[in-house]
C-alpha cells in the first residue's frame, strides 16, 4: 500500500503587499507519518491555504522545503491529488467518466481504467450511479464521486480543502463516517483543511490547530481515541473542548476526564 510520508522543515512563506510583507507562514516544522490523518483548522488568514498549496506544490515556500518521501516537492505531483469543496466535476461527462478521468489523462487502458474506477465508485456505495450526469445527484453524492475520482489515481497523499464545507449537517456527518471508514481500509495519507471542529476530532490523528499573525502551527493535538468514533462519548467531548480552548474560543478548557 503507498503511503506518503511528508516532511516539512523550517517553511515559510511571505507575501509582499502595498501595506508591506505578510507571513502567511512562519517556520512551520513537522512530520507527518504515511497514512497519517492530519486536520487543520485556525481562524481566517492562518496560512491553511498557503500551506495546502505548498503541500500540492501549486506554490512554493520562502524558505525551507517540504519532503514528500525524501523528494523535494517542486511542483504539482502525480501521486498527490486536491479535493477542493466545489466537487470540480465535469458536468458533460458520466459518473463513471468523470471517476475514469485522472486515469485516461495517465494513458490507463480502456478496461483497465473502466475497473478501477467501477472499484471506487463500489467504495462510496454509488455504482448503480455510473451512468448519471453529475446534475443529476445530491451534493452529497456529487463530493463522494469527487471522492472516488481522487481515489481512483491511487495517490499517496489525499490534500483536502475543506471537503464537506458545502452540504448540510447530516450529509456531512454521513459523508465524514464514510471517509473515516474509507480511510482506514486505504490508509491514504491525508492531509484537511476544515472549519468544522467536531469533524476534526471526528476524522484525525492529529490535530493541527493554527494561529495567525504570523500564520503558524500553535498546537499539535493528537486524538487516541479508538475507530469507529462516537461523538458522544465524554472523551470525544474532552478533546472537542480542547479543540475549541487552542481556538481560544472558550475559556473553560479544565479537563473533567483523564484521556
Ligand atoms: P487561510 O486559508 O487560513 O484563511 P491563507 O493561507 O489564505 O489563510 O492566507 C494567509 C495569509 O496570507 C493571509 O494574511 C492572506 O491575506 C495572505 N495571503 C495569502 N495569499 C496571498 C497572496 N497571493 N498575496 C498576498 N497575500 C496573501
Amino acid at each position: 500500500m503507498k503511503q506518503a510520508r511528508i516532511v516539512l522543515r523550517s517553511v515559510e512563506k511571505r507575501f509582499a503587499t502595498r501595506s508591506g510583507t505578510t507571513v502567511a507562514l512562519a517556520a512551520v516544522d513537522l512530520e507527518i507519518r504515511g497514512g497519517e490523518f492530519v486536520c487543520l483548522v485556525g481562524p481566517s488568514g492562518c496560512g491553511k491555504s498557503t500551506l495546502l498549496n505548498i503541500l500540492a506544490g501549486f506554490d512554493f515556500p520562502s524558505r525551507g522545503s517540504v519532503e514528500i518521501d525524501g523528494a523535494i516537492v517542486d511542483g504539482p505531483q502525480r501521486r498527490v491529488v486536491t479535493l477542493f469543496q466545489s466537487y470540480g466535476l465535469f458536468p458533460w461527462r458520466s459518473v463513471l467518466r468523470n471517476v475514469e478521468y485522472g486515469l485516461e489523462v495517465s494513458g490507463v487502458p480502456r478496461r483497465q481504467r473502466r475497473d478501477q474506477a467501477m472499484q471506487c465508485l463500489d467504495l462510496v456505495g454509488l455504482s448503480s450511479f455510473a451512468e448519471h450526469h453529475p446534475h443529476e445527484l445530491s451534493g452529497g453524492m456529487q463530493q463522494r464521486i469527487a471522492l472516488a475520482r481522487a481515489l481512483a489515481v491511487d495517490p499517496e497523499c489525499i490534500l483536502m480543502d475543506e471537503p464537506f464545507g458545502a452540504l448540510d449537517a447530516i450529509t456531512r456527518i454521513k459523508l465524514q463516517e464514510e471517509l473515516a471508514r474509507i480511510w482506514e481500509e486505504k490508509r491514504k495519507t491525508i492531509i484537511c483543511v476544515t472549519h468544522d471542529i467536531e469533524e476534526s476530532v471526528f476524522l484525525a490523528d492529529r490535530i493541527l490547530v493554527m494561529a495567525t499573525n504570523p500564520g503558524r502551527v500553535k498546537t499539535v493535538i493528537p486524538v487516541p481515541l479508538p475507530r469507529p468514533r462516537s461523538r458522544t462519548s465524554p472523551e470525544f467531548d474532552e478533546l472537542r473542548r480542547r479543540v475549541y480552548a487552542e481556538l481560544e474560543l472558550v475559556h473553560d478548557s479544565k479537563p473533567d476526564f483523564e484521556i
